[in-house]
């Protein structure tokens, strides 16, 4: 029978899911049949109310208080806190967290969300004393540059990075170097994979081969200014063409989950060419369409843009955990970064202006970000872990 890998995290966001996704496909087809992922929304299949709720409910705070939503980042920069948190949370956690481990038996536990490190390895540890076995667990620390202190455990078999920033950060906390190993971030091989020409992938999509076309994204939750960005970007664009019947360039927005968002942008009448778009599964084919992108720094997007060899436009961050993707995306020459929509739009208009030299060299910066391979490499370690060979 396969053996079981636990891929834990939060369905909130995109990120954590397409990480988890990512790593379930590499460990479903480099170990078929010796080693099976299912990634667990820890939050709504485990946690008791109302914990279970607090992903979700943190998630407006994130987009519309973020000066006290880094407040709480910060302040969970201290031991102290930290530990007193998680103390409270294992005393309320306790029994639903080793009848977890208990159900389902796993081989190893892979984390892909800083909070869920401190209480699955204290599970674990108790269910090792409990069954005599022990389970190993791996970090994947899914943020790019600025990771938060509660994403190293000691207690964790390996703990996987992205970037040399994120490694320098778990050195710095004590990890063992042979734990801690750089891969990259796990993404969706599509992204990578696409190989059709933008024209191409236009038609594939419904929109207009004949004309470039400016991607904006918001993360999995639309977040951001982005319908001030929209305004500004297809106004200014419409100035570039003949007029109305005669477009130079088209716009894509994608909401994600953001319905509201999705259904103001879908009611408004726009100067050039606008395709509104809600949760969209097969990003990679936006992307392949799109001459560039105007996102939010999440760490998904960022290194799924690079897959693709997409210039990335950043208009903004969540305090803490993306604030260093901004400085790692322009100081690698792989984008700007402008947080006023008027000058998102000024940029937008002189990278479409500037022709391809300007874009083919921050494309070409941006693929030399990527890194593919990093499922796989993953995929690797944890079936090493499990004592799994491949099928
Ligand atoms: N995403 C998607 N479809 C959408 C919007 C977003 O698949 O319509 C995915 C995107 O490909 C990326 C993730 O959602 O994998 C967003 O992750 P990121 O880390 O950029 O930001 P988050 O949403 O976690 O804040």
């Amino acid at each position: 029978m396969a053996k079981k890998v636990l891929i834990l995290m939060a369905d909130t966001g995109g990120g954590h899911r397409a990480c988890a996704d990512a790593l379930r496909t590499a460990i479903s087809t480099r170990y078929a049949g010796v080693l099976r992922a299912d990634a667990i929304d820890v939050w709504s299949q485990v946690a008791p109310w109302p914990l279970s709720r607090a992903p979700r409910a943190s998630q407006p705070l994130v987009d519309r208080a973020p000066w006290l939503w880094r407040r709480i980042y910060e302040a969970g920069e201290s031991p102290r806190i930290t530990e007193a948190i998680f103390d409270a949370v294992w005393y309320w956690t306790r029994r639903r967290a080793l009848a977890f481990v208990e159900q389902h038996c796993p081989a190893v536990v892979v984390s892909v969300h800083a909070l869920l490190q401190d209480i699955p390895l204290r599970a674990l540890s108790e269910w090792r004393q409990l069954s005599g076995r022990a389970v190993p667990f791996v970090t994947i620390v899914t943020d790019l540059v600025s990771t938060h202190p509660v994403w190293f455990d000691r207690g964790a078999a390996l703990c996987i990075v992205p970037t040399d920033e994120a490694r320098g950060q778990a050195l710095r906390a004590g990890l063992r170097p042979d734990k801690v190993r750089q891969y990259g971030l796990p993404i969706r091989p599509e992204f990578a994979r696409v190989a059709l020409e933008k024209h191409h992938a236009r038609r594939r999509l419904g929109l207009r081969a004949d004309l470039p076309l400016v991607l904006l994204l918001g993360g999995g939750e639309g977040m951001g200014r982005m319908e001030e960005i929209a305004q500004a970007v297809a106004t200014l664009l419409a100035g570039e063409g003949f007029g109305r019947g005669f477009p130079a360039s088209q716009l894509a927005v994608i909401c994600g989950r953001n319905r509201c968002l999705q259904q103001r942008l879908s009611r408004r009448s726009w100067p050039i060419p606008t395709a509104v778009r809600g949760f969209e599964d097969r990003l990679w084919e936006w992307m392949a369409a799109s001459e560039f992108a105007i996102t939010k720094a999440g760490p998904s997007t960022i290194m799924e843009a690079c897959a693709s060899g997409l210039p990335l436009l950043l208009s903004g961050y969540v305090p803490g955990q993306e604030e260093g993707n901004v400085k790692y995306v322009v100081e690698k020459g792989a984008g700007s970064y402008a947080s006023e929509p008027e000058t998102i739009a000024e940029i937008a208009r002189s990278w479409l202006r500037a022709g391809s030299p300007r874009l083919d060299a921050m494309a070409r910066r941006a693929r030399e970000l990527s890194r593919p391979d990093a499922a796989s490499a993953i995929a690797d370690d944890v079936a090493a872990l499990a004592g799994a060979e491949s099928g």
